[in-house]
């Protein structure tokens, strides 16, 4: 992409409501930009971020069997009547009424919908398991949407649902969730940890939320510390690998604050209690048969007998993982995007356009990074130096190469890159192969 073609209405100013360095590096870059409370247009930058988060996701979703599908936004308020839900939402939900009076919902999110759309179909145990997810856009009236796009009230989640025959069964699919889930972050460069956590209005027995570290965090959160740095666990292909990994990880101490246990806690050695903030970026459940019973979903077993189907959910914040992964990775500069999600792979900086050599060279370097499939952003506006390289610094490309005619008579350009501020200079080529290399 040409920056002289492309949408990026980078701003001067930090706007003056946004309090964490997420929400300002996201308007400043232009990523995003607020339509009312908690309600965001996503700018180009945003949304190129936004879709490559969605695509690890639904690939570790994929790589566990689960899938995909769409269910609308707007929902039937009858389905929620039947599970007693339509109630007990309260105020955080937006509730509609069309032309013919009927009551209808932008959806929070999906259980009630799926139990009827699953009792419609499935009436063995012979079907089952089944585990269906999609990744669309949720309304919650949030009492005090903030932090940008963090706590929004319309907002991108990935939520899978799963139905078993029996509670064992069910385990199952918890845990093929649990380890996605552990692969998902780390594929974004984030160290999320899971957490026993309350099942609030999903309800059911079993949950765990994955949070990430952070002191801007809006949970209270308290664990071992070596659960921190725990490598992800990669693929596992069993059901009894699965289960070891359930049990590793939730061997050692961790709770949000609603589920805190003070007195265990304090026995850890002292050196290894960390209570810090976090940011909540996924929550899975186990609810067995909360919406099945109410709504009569039910599936003949083995024995000849119906038996309300057991099922979890499982939810990622697709969006709000765009600001976390800035609140995890940057500087007073900008963002430092982690490669997997970075807009662009690279940026390429022309100091003085117009210079035939200038020119010349960074059109090559467009030509081959796009070819190598970089998908480099090429500044060539003609702005001053100083502009540019805030500009660039500020987006967070993982590389840049600067290209100048005084480099350029000895044949080289800079290369920066953005994590760890090191410049090295080297020939165009010899820049293609290091940021090809770097993203092998
Ligand atoms: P929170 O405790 O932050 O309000 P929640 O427990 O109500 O979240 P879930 O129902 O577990 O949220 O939703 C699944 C995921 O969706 C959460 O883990 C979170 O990452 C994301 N999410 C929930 N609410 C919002 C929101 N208002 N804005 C952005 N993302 C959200
Ligand atoms: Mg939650």
């Amino acid at each position: 992409m040409r920056l002289s073609q492309y949408f990026l209405p980078v701003l001067k100013e930090t706007p003056a409501d946004a309090t964490i360095a997420s929400h300002r590096f996201m308007l400043r870059a232009g990523m995003v930009k607020q339509d009312s409370a908690g309600i965001y247009i996503w700018l180009p930058l945003g949304y190129k971020v936004l879709r490559k988060i969605e695509q690890i996701v639904r690939e570790e979703q994929n790589k566990i069997g689960a899938v995909e599908m769409l269910m609308p936004t707007i929902q039937s308020a009858n389905h929620w009547k039947e599970t007693g839900r339509y109630d007990a939402y309260g105020p955080e939900m937006l509730r509609i009424t069309d032309r013919g009076d009927r009551e209808l919902l932008y959806g929070p999110t999906n259980e009630d919908m799926i139990t009827d759309m699953f009792r419609s179909y499935v009436r063995s145990y012979k079907d089952l398991p089944q585990n269906l997810y999609h990744i669309q856009w949720k309304f919650r009236d949030e009492r005090r949407p903030r932090f940008g796009v963090m706590r929004g009230r319309e907002f991108l989640m990935k939520d899978a649902y799963s139905f078993d025959i029996s509670p064992e069964a069910a385990r199952v699919s918890y845990n093929k969730h649990f380890v996605a889930y552990l692969n998902t972050y780390a594929r974004m460069g984030l160290k999320a940890v899971p957490m026993r956590a309350d099942t609030g209005p999903i309800g059911g027995d079993l949950s765990h939320e994955f949070l990430i570290l952070a002191e801007t965090g809006e949970s209270e959160v308290f664990c071992h510390k070596d659960l921190v740095d725990m490598p992800p666990p990669g693929v596992v292909d069993t059901d009894a690998g699965r289960q070891a990994v359930f049990d590793e990880r939730t061997a050692l101490y961790a709770a949000t604050d609603e589920m805190h246990d003070a007195e265990a806690f304090a026995k850890l050695p002292a050196d290894k209690q960390l209570s810090a903030r976090g940011i909540e970026v996924g929550h899975i459940f186990y609810f067995g048969d909360k919406y099945s019973k109410p709504m009569n979903a039910v599936v003949a077993g083995p024995d000849g007998k119906d038996h309300p189907v057991m099922m979890g959910s499982y939810g990622v914040g697709v969006s709000r993982l765009v600001g976390g992964i800035i609140e995890a990775s940057h500087d007073d500069d900008g963002i430092i995007w982690p490669k997997a999600v970075a807009p662009f792979g690279a940026g390429i900086i022309n100091l003085k356009t117009g210079d035939e050599a200038a020119d010349a060279a960074c059109e090559d370097l467009y030509a081959k990074l796009t070819a190598a499939g970089i998908d480099p952003l090429y500044d060539d506006k003609d702005d001053r130096g100083g502009q540019k390289f805030a500009r660039m610094d500020l987006i967070g490309l993982p590389y840049q190469i600067v290209v100048g005619p005084r480099g350029l008579k000895n044949g080289v350009v800079e290369v920066k890159t953005r994590a760890t501020g090191e410049k090295q200079e080297m020939t165009p080529d010899a820049a293609i192969a290091f940021i090809m290399a770097e993203f092998e």
